[in-house]
């Protein structure tokens, strides 16, 4: 199927309330054009270089979510124009970010990205660590952040209790932390091509779908 009825094909599916993150990772800036032309206006990237050269040929009006692990020395990348960073993982990337973000006069939205699988190679917050810094005001040292909520990823596997299991904790985690935040504390972010069918009956606000539109990369 073609980049424009694979999109379309998904509004269609998801319920209202629920957004589509098109994950144009490692595709070239024709594949998102495509996506563009079908009102695709919200774009994922994994690494800030790649977001930000994007970024500088495509529309004005698109949304770029950053969805990869993040270094502290790359923030500044996207800093000036990044819609919400989706991996924020620790206090030192916090203390960064609010940096880079007070220099462009500006508050950036950011998801608190939270490890529930027991696998290694993910990256995100111990839950727990996350819990007692956010129980002492952690976040209030960095005004030029702005918590939306989590996002999280299942455990790759094809063992779908696992995978709910997974998709429940970080619903339940959304909802624990909710009550430190404000109303703006809106996001749970989770489910990605394989297994977005599962995250919706957890209560997902946000999808982030990148193979089953663009096809597979080519790393
Ligand atoms: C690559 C990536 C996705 C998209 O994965 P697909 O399986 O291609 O849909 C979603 N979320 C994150 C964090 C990713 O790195």
């Amino acid at each position: 199927m073609s980049i424009k009825t694979e999109i379309e094909r998904l509004l269609n599916e998801l319920p209202a309330g629920v957004k589509l993150l098109a994950v144009s990772k490692f595709h070239p800036v024709e594949a998102l054009e495509q996506a563009y032309q079908v009102g695709q206006r919200a774009f994922g990237e994994s690494r800030p270089q790649e977001l930000k050269q994007k970024a500088e040929i495509l529309p004005r009006d698109i949304e770029w979510h950053m969805i990869g692990h993040l270094q502290t020395n790359k923030v500044k990348y996207i800093a000036p124009f990044v819609s919400l960073i989706e991996s924020l993982d620790s206090e030192r990337l916090a203390a960064e970010i609010n940096r880079q973000a007070e220099k462009c006069g500006r508050t950036i939205d950011c998801l608190l990205e939270i490890h529930v699988t027991d696998e290694e190679s993910k990256s995100g917050w111990d839950y727990d660590e996350l819990l007692s810094f956010v129980r002492g005001g952690g976040f209030a040292a960095y005004p030029n952040i702005r918590i939306r909520g989590v996002m999280g990823m299942a455990t790759f596997t094809d063992d779908e209790a696992v995978v709910r299991h997974d998709f429940e904790r970080l619903a339940a985690c959304k909802a624990e932390l909710a009550q430190y935040f404000g109303e703006e504390f809106d996001t749970l972010s989770m489910g990605m091509s394989d297994d977005y069918h599962i995250a919706l009956e957890y209560g997902t606000t946000e999808v982030r779908i990148g193979s089953t539109i663009f096809g597979a990369r080519q790393y």
